[in-house]
């Protein structure tokens, strides 16, 4: 239901949950956060309100300056801490809002090649069909470009990469995403507002386009792969 990410300078995970309670209106049953620790992939999750999520934090902080946080709004799978998102394997997190809609073909095609679900959601799909492709030795642009191309119906998507700790990309497909751009730091959200106390530069991402952001540039793809560029604009929203 939101979406929030990015590649900071400072501790990653208390400026994704303000952000995500800028995106409290949009309602939700559970939420999380991701981020990359010395290169590893750590998450917090909790069923109901953010502040359950505070609390978990609160009790195990979660370091790292590049992450990603969702709140969701179960289509697919009970509103359980275990389908909450991010979803992912040791390689890859990714959050989602909206729906996969071929997730069960896409899920039945990788559980015959042995690959094992732990939820019932759509997105870990993605998360799974990432997994398999960067395992088989693809970069992360080369995993989600091929993924892009094998998943139906309308999404937006963040994900970060176990290995490229300053690297983050996310994906539009009929669900709003835009890029907040700051000083040596770059964010994502599912709605401007939500990155307003991080910066008000902000781009969005066409129909059909990715990005991969760094600390220091958004490098926008279009749904043929070729690069493409994005206006920046001063939002409305401050503070
Ligand atoms: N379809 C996904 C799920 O049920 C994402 C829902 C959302 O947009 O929050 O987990």
């Amino acid at each position: 239901c939101g979406i929030v990410g990015l590649v900071g300078r400072d501790a990653a995970s208390p400026r994704l949950l303000e952000a995500l309670q800028r995106l409290e209106y949009r309602g939700y049953d559970s939420a999380g956060i991701a981020t990359l620790v010395n290169g590893h992939v750590e998450r917090r999750r909790a069923e109901g309100k953010l502040q359950n999520l505070a609390a978990v934090l609160d009790r195990q902080p979660l370091a790292g300056t590049t992450g990603i946080g969702h709140t969701r709004w179960a289509t697919h799978g009970a509103p359980t801490e275990r389908n909450a998102h991010p979803h992912g394997t040791a390689r890859v997190s990714v959050v989602h809002n909206g729906i996969i809609e071929n997730y069960a073909e896409l899920r039945a095609e990788l559980e015959a090649e042995g690959v094992a679900f732990e939820t019932e959601t759509d997105t870990e799909t993605v998360a799974k069909l990432l997994d398999h492709l960067l395992a088989g030795g693809a970069t992360p642009e080369q995993a989600v470009s091929a993924t892009l191309k094998r998943i139906h119906g309308a999404f937006g998507l963040a994900m970060i990469f176990a290995g490229h700790g300053r690297k983050l990309i996310a994906a539009r497909q009929g669900s709003p995403l835009a890029v907040g751009y700051g000083e040596d730091e770059m964010f994502v959200g599912s709605d401007a507002l939500a990155l307003s106390p991080m910066t008000r530069r902000i781009a969005y991402l066409e129909e059909g386009d990715w990005v991969v952001l760094s600390d220091n540039e958004a490098r926008f793809f279009d749904a043929a792969d070729r690069p493409v560029q994005r206006e920046v604009k001063l939002t409305a929203y401050s503070g």
